[in-house]
């Protein structure tokens, strides 16, 4: 595929909407933009320009970025139009028989890429702004479209090129005893340093793929407080068994609910109870794991309890990273807490689940925290399949490398060192997308919308 002939897409929605952009990239966008509008006198770069199109004669606001200070690297033009979908298509067929080439999937993107505007962790990033489906995926992906992967690999790609170069050197002057350019305790530091860098990031990232698109909202709180008749009356649906009998619900339970197209699953967790059983153990553990991914927590609390068992639940959920409601359940009947400790400063809620009361309030209040962002931006970063791949492969290819520091000395098989090292490097090259097959970045590329 060529990279230099000017390529062409509608790179707004195809929908009809207020405005729609068709963006032209390569040497020829200027040239092929100008035939049909009528002319700028004297266009400047980065400016926005209001003119009309020549046919049909509508107001067009037109931008040209310079190469290469553009996103492609290339010289850019952008036609912001009404957003009609006739008109972008004519537009673009317009372009095309003028001499442009519609552009592929991922094409501006790949071109950027090419052009080393960005490396292939950001330019996947991009494909995953526009992919994201939650509040989550959407901080996720623009961490990484904002260079946070791209950062970190490229400062360990230094490293370890420095590293591979000192080793190499040892092997051009091995004829010569003594000559060493780094000593076996520094260069096995240096390696520890990089390889547990590499696993904490491998054991504190998220995976992208299994991020959930539906916002969790969990139900928490002390066996018998109304969990499951909450989820049944939020749901409308007979989900859950309710009963007077403490400790029913052992295992979760999910329902999605949908409302003014937006979704979210509702579950009910098992209640906190005391005890050292097997089953009330791995209730805990089931509970946890819940927990870990919610994005809003419902701590839910009925008559019986006091300000103390709040404390006690958010001290259980002290470290979770996600918005928290208090519901007081049961207002049908007397006596209970009706307002919270001055010292919680969370959103407080009565409610009824036998009667319906405040339940609406409720479910509306859920809707609003489960999508927003989350209260604090996750420190994990999140990475696809491909990243953390290449970081497994980097950290195998390290312990060999410090295997091989160890064991043989940096003197007596510096080749089998270097060649470790080598294949560290090329793992973390593939992350930024210094090491790929055009195979892959077909694949990567492919997998982006038209436009982009
Ligand atoms: P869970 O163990 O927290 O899931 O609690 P359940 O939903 O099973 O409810 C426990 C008991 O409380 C059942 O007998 C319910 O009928 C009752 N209950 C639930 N919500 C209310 C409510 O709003 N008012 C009253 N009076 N009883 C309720």
């Amino acid at each position: 595929m060529s990279t230099t002939d000017t390529i062409v897409a509608i790179s707004s929605a195809a929908s009809p909407a207020y405005r729609g952009i068709i963006r032209l990239s390569g040497p020829d966008s200027w040239k092929l933009a100008f035939k049909l509008v009528h002319k700028v006198s004297d266009p400047q770069p980065n400016h926005w320009f209001n003119v009309q199109l020549a046919d049909p004669p509508v107001p067009v606001g037109l931008i040209f970025f310079r190469a290469p200070k553009s996103f492609t690297g290339q010289d850019i033009v952008e036609l912001h139009l009404p957003g009609s979908v006739p008109l972008l298509n004519m537009i673009l067929k317009a372009l095309i028989s003028a001499g442009a080439r519609q552009a592929l999937p991922g094409e501006f993107s790949s071109r950027a890429f090419l052009n080393s505007k960005m490396d292939l962790s950001e330019a996947e990033g991009i494909a995953a702004v526009i992919a994201a489906r939650s509040a989550h995926q959407l901080r996720a992906a623009t961490s990484l479209r904002e260079g946070s992967l791209h950062r970190w690999t490229a400062r360990h790609v230094e490293e370890l090129a420095d590293l591979l170069a000192l080793v190499e050197a040892g092997i051009d002057f091995s004829d010569e005893p003594g000559v060493s350019f780094i000593s076996p305790e520094i260069l096995r530091s240096r390696l520890d340093s990089i390889s547990a860098d590499v696993q904490k990031l491998r054991s504190s990232a998220v995976n992208w793929e299994s991020l959930p698109t539906t916002p969790a909202v969990v139900l928490l709180g002390r066996p018998n407080v109304g969990k499951s008749s909450l989820l049944n009356s939020l749901s409308k649906q007979n989900r859950a068994i309710v009963s007077p009998q403490a400790g029913t619900t052992r295992d979760q339970l999910s329902v999605t609910l949908t409302s003014d197209a937006l979704s979210i699953r509702l579950i009910d967790a098992p209640g906190i109870e005391a005890g050292a059983s097997q089953l009330s153990e791995l209730m805990n553990q089931t509970r946890r794991n819940v927990l870990l991914t919610a994005d809003v927590i419902l701590i839910v609390l009925d008559k019986t309890d006091t300000s103390q068992t709040l404390r006690d639940v958010l001290d259980e959920v002290a470290d979770i990273n996600a918005w928290k409601l208090v519901v007081r359940n049961k207002i049908d009947l007397p006596d209970g807490l009706r307002a919270l400790p001055p010292e919680i400063d969370l959103p407080f809620l009565s409610v009824s689940a036998l009667t319906g009361e405040n339940l609406d309030e409720l479910f509306a209040k859920i809707k609003e925290l489960a999508h927003r962002d989350a209260p604090v931006a996750h420190e994990c970063a999140t990475l696809n399949r491909r990243h953390l791949q290449a970081l497994s492969d980097a950290h195998q290819a390290l312990n060999r490398a410090r295997e091989a520091a160890e064991s043989a000395g940096i003197d007596q098989f510096p080749e089998l060192l270097a060649s470790d090292l080598r294949a560290a490097l090329d793992a973390m090259g593939e992350i930024s997308g210094e090491v790929s097959s055009d195979d892959i970045l077909g694949r990567i590329f492919g997998s982006f919308c038209i436009g982009k």
